[in-house]
């Protein structure tokens, strides 16, 4: 342990990150934002940064010896890597201890979609069920469907596999098509909106993935098409999906993730055909703890051994 390496916390994070980090370093927890006065003496310790998503530049040019900062999640578009990577900073994040919860949690979404399993247990819960019979039938079903994952990465490989048994259809668009694989390659989104009428959203949030889902989008998947977002809401035109769902340009939708979260667009809360949830795809707390983990191990491996486990691309240095 090397209690005079300083790790700067901004914000809100897991607290086995915390209690894990006091066990080697001096832990300076300060709020969500743009960086604050400290003490100078401290300012030249703080060499790691511990954060949960969202990193103010202002830190990083606040902090004159700056060495790592450790994402927890796997995604890190909050995080400025360009920055990052003209100061020599390594960035890490938590990749693939999370595939499996995150795989899971979007076949929950896309059955809930599709048969509003939600709105059925709400309606028992309700008494109506008593009070008024059987639940209505769900205009849609997941027999039968075409579906297209857009992403075809840790995590929308391991969606690819669990629709397997589901017997759909299954093909993906990425800027790479992957060898080796039995799915369908389409060799733009629009194709593969145009060619399924299920839709699933796995790519990270990045300039080239800002807004891709657009109104065009949604009308080339058409008034069957189901659409679900487990990657990032910077990735779609909100405004055009509310759209195409108030006027069944689509038939339904399944989101996890918002463009300004946690403020979820009014309009979305309207639709009886739209399944929501609070970005809880990798949150339990088996997954929870196994990133808190990596979060930490990041930190220690580069302090200790100038080794990191799982750095992300971008990055100076590779593990
Ligand atoms: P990977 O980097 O392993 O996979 C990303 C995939 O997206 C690759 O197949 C990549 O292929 C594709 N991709 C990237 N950019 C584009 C583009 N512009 N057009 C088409 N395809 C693109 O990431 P993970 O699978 O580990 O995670 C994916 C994302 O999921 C994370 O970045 C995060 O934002 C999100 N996520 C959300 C969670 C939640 O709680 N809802 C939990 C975990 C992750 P190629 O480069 O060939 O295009």
């Amino acid at each position: 342990s090397d209690h005079s390496v300083a790790v700067l916390v901004p914000g809100r994070i897991h607290p086995r990150v915390l209690e894990r980090l006091k066990e080697d370093f001096e832990v300076v927890a300060v709020p969500m934002g743009p960086a604050t006065e400290i003490d100078p003496g401290l300012r030249e310790r703080i060499r790691g940064v511990a954060v949960s998503g969202l990193l103010d530049n202002s830190w990083v040019d606040a902090l004159p010896n700056l060495q790592i900062v450790s994402n927890f999640g796997v995604g890190y578009d909050g995080i400025d890597t360009k920055k990052a990577v003209e100061r020599g900073i390594i960035v890490t994040h938590t990749p693939d201890v999370l595939n499996d919860e995150v795989a899971d949690t979007t076949i929950a979404l896309l059955l809930n979609t599709v048969r509003r399993l939600p709105r059925a247990e709400t309606y028992l819960r309700e008494g109506r069920w008593k009070s008024e019979g059987p639940f209505p039938l769900t205009p849609l079903s997941l027999k039968g469907r075409t579906v297209g994952i857009l992403g075809l990465g840790r995590i929308g490989l391991e969606i690819a596999k669990r629709l397997e048994p589901f017997k759909v259809r299954i093909g993906y668009h990425t800027r790479t098509r992957r060898e080796g694989l039995d799915y369908t390659y389409y060799p733009s989104l629009k194709a593969m909106a145009q060619e399924v009428d299920t839709l699933i959203s796995i790519v990270p949030g990045t300039a080239a993935t800002h807004k891709i889902f657009t109104a065009e989008i949604f009308s080339a998947l058409g008034p069957n098409g189901v659409f679900i977002n487990v990657g990032r809401g910077t990735s779609v035109d909100e405004e055009a999906l509310a759209a195409a769902l108030r006027n069944k340009t689509i038939a339904a939708a399944g989101l996890d993730v918002f463009y300004d979260e946690p403020n979820v667009p009014p309009a979305l809360l309207e639709f009886d055909n739209v399944s929501l949830l609070p970005h809880v795809a990798s949150a339990s707390v088996p997954t929870r703890n196994a990133m808190a983990d990596l979060v930490v191990a990041n930190l220690v491996g580069w302090f200790r051994e100038k080794k990191v486990i799982t750095p992300v691309p971008e990055t100076p240095v590779r593990g």
